[in-house]
């Protein structure tokens, strides 16, 4: 019941369509449409595969396909190529005390901003609950915390409300890390950010570490 093109015939002049031509055109019609549909139908699985229906952002099976190609680059091209992960403190109490509804308002209104926080080339991916994991090809460590730094503090200064009840500040933690001799593969890459975010959490959240803290504490 949905138009999703129009076949349009011109016939020369005297000429005009007849019975077997039409039926011909009804016939060939249907094909492109079944064609057509079909494209559109595989654009949004597609999508729908890549992307967190939530917060919009991509999704892991995107992430785990994407950042092998893209550490690849950044070593042909010798740029720098960093990694964030970002997760949402006391985020369990935040739902227990909020409910759901709220929660998932947060999660959609931080996956906003961390869209609108990236650069072309930049990856912001949904890495599982209340995890994000940010792609940043030509940042390097400092770089890449500076951004996250501001991620941070935008992500306090959210103002967000459910049916007209103001909700509490919410405030993320994170964990940095850059490609290099010590993390030198997505795993490694996300077991480094991890360990940071990890280490972030313990020192008090809505912080931001890097990797370096590894030093003290790194036991792989
Ligand atoms: P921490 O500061 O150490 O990260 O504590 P936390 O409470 O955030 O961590 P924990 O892993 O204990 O809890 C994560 C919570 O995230 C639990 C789960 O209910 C919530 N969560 C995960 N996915 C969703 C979601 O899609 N929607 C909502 N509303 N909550 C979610
Ligand atoms: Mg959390
Ligand atoms: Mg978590």
């Amino acid at each position: 019941g949905e138009t999703i093109g129009l076949l349009h015939l011109v016939f020369p002049e005297g000429d005009s369509l007849d019975e077997d031509r039409e039926s011909l055109m009804i016939s060939l019609g249907d094909v492109i449409k079944l064609s057509l549909s079909n494209l559109r139908m595989r654009e949004v699985l597609r999508e729908q595969a890549i992307r967190d229906q939530l917060t919009g952002l991509s999704n892991r099976h995107y992430l785990v396909e994407t950042l092998p190609r893209e550490i690849q680059r950044a070593n042909r091209d010798q740029v720098p190529f960093s990694v964030a992960m970002l997760d949402i403190d006391h985020f369990k109490h935040f739902n227990d005390m909020y409910g759901h509804d709220a929660g998932d308002a947060v999660l959609m209104a931080v996956g906003e901003l961390l869209r609108n926080s990236m650069r072309g080339g930049d990856i912001a991916c949904r890495y599982g609950g209340e995890e994000f994991l940010l792609v940043l090809p030509g940042c390097n460590l400092d770089e890449a915390k500076m951004l996250v730094e501001v991620i941070c503090s935008e992500v306090r200064r959210l103002s967000l409300s459910i049916d007209a009840v103001p909700l509490p500040t919410v405030t993320i933690s994170a964990g940095v890390v850059e490609l290099g001799r010590d993390a030198p593969s997505m795993e490694a890459l996300i077991s480094a950010a991890d360990h940071a975010l990890y280490v972030a959490k313990e020192n008090g959240r809505d912080r931001v570490e890097d990797w370096r803290c590894r030093d003290l504490t790194w036991k792989d």
